[in-house]
C-alpha cells in the first residue's frame, strides 16, 4: 500500500497542475479511491476538480481534507541542490507541498477505513477533494455550500519543516480586483481629453498607503498591479487594474477594512472621472482552533513511531539544509521546546521526534480555506517534517525534495497520525462530543457567514 501511495503522490508532483486545473491529479485520486472501495462523487460544488469519496455508513462521519494544487514560477528538478527549471521558471511545480497533502490524507483515511472493516464497526470515512487552496478557496465554496454538513470531525496536515500538532489561529482574507476604465488619448497633444486609469490605480495605492496609519497593527492590506494601461507613455492609458489581498484577524474585522478600501478605490475614481469595477475574488476565513482535537491529535503522535532515516537519507537530507542560511530557521512559534528545537536546527539536518505544541489562539501572519471548515466542523490540523531543515514553503528547495525518501515518509507519518486520531475519536466519542461542545463555546452566538458572496461561483480571474 505504501508503494503505490508514494507513486501516486510522486504522479500528482509530475502533473504540477495549479488551482481548478487539477484535472488529471484529482482523476488520479478518485480512481485511486475507488479501487479502494470508496463511493466517488467528481466535479462538486461547481468545481470540476473537487470530489468526495465515502466509505461505510453511519455516525460518526470522519472527513479528511486533501489539497493537490500547484504553483506557478515553481519548476524545479528534483533531488537537484540548485535552482534547476526542467522546463521555464514561468513553470509550476509543488512548491507548497500539496501532492503530498492529498495523498497523506487518503493514506489517513485508508487506514482508519481498514480498522473499521477489520473490527466490523460502523462509521463513515470521508475524503473531500479540495482544490485550488493556493488561488480560489476551494475548501471556502466546499464549506459555504454544506459540503461539510454531515461531517462530524475533519482533520488534515501540511507538509512542512516539524513534526507537530497546529494550533492557533489565521487571518480571514479578501482578495479583489479593482478595474479602472478610463479615456485614451494623446499624452502631449489632447492631454486635457484623456482620463487615466492608471492615475486612478496610483492614487488609490496612495490612499491606500495612507490608510496603513489607521489600522489595527494585525491588519494587513498588500497590493500586485495587474495592468498599467500599456507601454506609451504618450497614450492616456484607458484601462487599468490592481488586485488586493486585504487580512485581518476575523471575518466582522476583515469585511470593515474591505469597506475602507471600497471607498478609497471609489474615491480614486471620482477623482480621474474614471468608471471603477470590482472583480471579488477570493474570501477566506479565520481558522476556529479545536483544543480537544489538539490533544487527540498530541495523543496520536506519540502512538505512531517517527519515520527513522538511513545514513543515505540524512545525507541527502543535509545537501538541502547546505542551500540556506540555517540562521533563518527558527523553532515554531507555539513549540514547548524551543531551545532544544534550535539546538536541534543547528546539529541535524531535519526534525527528528516531535515537536510539543502549546495550544494558543494567536493569529498567524498568513490565511487558508481550512478556516471556512473550522467554522462549520470541529477541524484538527498537523505537520509532518518532510523536507530538511532550511527553506520553507514556496521554495525551489522544496519542489526538488518533493519525491524524496523524506517528503514520502513524513506524508505517510502524517497519514498514520491522522488516522490514529481518528481511531481514537471512534474508540471514545465522548472526546467527538467535548470538540463539538468547544467549538460551539467558541463560536457563541456567532454563525458561518463565508466572505465569499453568495452569487459568486468558483473561478479564477484572467
Ligand atoms: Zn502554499
Ligand atoms: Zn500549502
Amino acid at each position: 500500500m505504501n508503494q503505490s501511495l508514494t507513486y501516486l503522490s510522486d504522479q500528482i508532483w509530475s502533473y504540477a497542475e495549479t488551482g481548478f486545473t487539477e484535472v488529471q491529479s484529482s482523476r488520479a485520486m478518485c480512481e485511486f479511491l475507488r479501487n479502494e472501495g470508496f463511493e466517488v462523487t467528481e466535479q462538486i460544488a461547481d468545481m470540476e476538480t473537487a470530489y468526495k469519496a465515502t466509505w461505510g455508513t453511519g455516525k460518526p462521519v470522519i472527513t479528511f481534507l486533501t489539497e493537490y494544487d500547484a504553483l506557478f514560477g515553481m519548476n524545479q528538478t528534483a533531488d537537484v541542490t540548485e535552482y534547476r527549471p526542467i522546463t521555464s521558471n514561468e513553470a509550476t511545480g509543488h512548491g507548497c507541498g500539496h501532492h503530498l497533502l492529498g495523498v497523506g490524507a487518503i493514506a489517513a483515511a485508508i487506514e482508519y477505513r481498514n480498522y473499521l472493516k477489520e473490527n466490523n464497526l460502523q462509521g463513515t470515512v470521508e475524503v473531500l477533494g479540495c482544490p485550488a487552496e493556493e488561488a480560489g478557496s476551494g475548501k471556502a465554496y466546499l464549506a459555504r455550500d454544506g459540503y461539510l454538513n454531515n461531517t462530524d470531525i475533519a482533520l488534515t496536515w501540511h507538509p512542512g519543516l516539524f513534526n507537530q500538532v497546529d494550533t492557533g489561529s489565521s487571518q480571514s482574507c479578501i482578495s479583489v480586483n479593482f478595474r479602472f476604465h478610463g479615456v485614451s488619448s494623446h499624452a502631449a497633444g489632447s492631454p486635457h481629453l484623456g482620463r487615466s486609469a492608471l492615475d486612478a490605480c496610483e492614487l488609490m495605492s496612495v490612499g491606500v498607503n495612507y490608510l496603513r496609519e489607521h489600522m489595527e497593527s494585525t491588519d494587513r492590506v498588500h497590493y500586485a498591479y495587474l495592468n498599467v494601461g500599456g507601454k506609451a507613455p504618450n497614450v492616456v492609458q484607458s484601462e487599468a487594474e490592481v488586485k488586493y489581498f486585504i487580512r485581518s484577524t476575523t471575518n466582522p474585522k476583515v469585511l470593515k477594512l474591505y469597506d475602507r478600501v471600497i471607498n478609497i478605490a471609489k474615491g480614486a475614481a471620482l477623482m480621474t472621472e474614471t468608471k471603477l469595477d470590482l472583480l471579488f475574488d477570493e474570501g477566506l476565513s479565520n481558522t476556529i482552533p479545536n483544543y480537544v482535537l489538539e490533544d487527540v491529535l498530541a495523543d496520536a503522535f506519540n502512538k505512531v513511531p517517527a519515520p527513522v532515516y538511513t545514513q543515505e537519507e540524512l545525507d541527502y537530507a543535509q545537501s538541502f539544509k547546505d542551500t540556506f542560511p540555517i540562521e533563518n530557521v527558527t523553532a515554531p512559534q507555539h513549540a514547548k521546546n524551543k531551545t532544544e528545537l534550535q539546538h536541534m536546527i543547528k546539529t541535524h539536518p531535519l526534525h527528528q521526534g516531535v515537536a510539543e505544541t502549546v495550544h494558543s489562539e494567536d493569529c498567524g501572519m498568513g490565511s487558508t480555506d481550512v478556516g471556512d471548515v473550522s467554522w462549520v466542523v470541529p477541524t484538527g490540523q498537523i505537520n509532518t517534517a518532510c523536507y530538511a531543515f532550511g527553506a520553507g514553503a514556496h521554495s525551489w528547495q522544496w519542489v526538488a525534495q518533493g519525491k524524496s525518501a523524506l517528503a514520502h515518509k513524513g506524508m505517510l507519518y502524517a497519514g498514520m497520525v491522522l488516522a490514529h486520531a481518528a481511531i481514537e475519536l471512534h474508540t471514545h466519542p465522548e472526546l467527538i462530543e467535548k470538540a463539538k461542545a468547544e467549538f460551539k463555546q467558541r463560536l457563541g452566538s456567532d454563525t458561518y457567514q463565508c466572505l465569499i458572496p453568495s452569487d459568486v461561483k468558483p473561478h479564477l480571474i484572467d
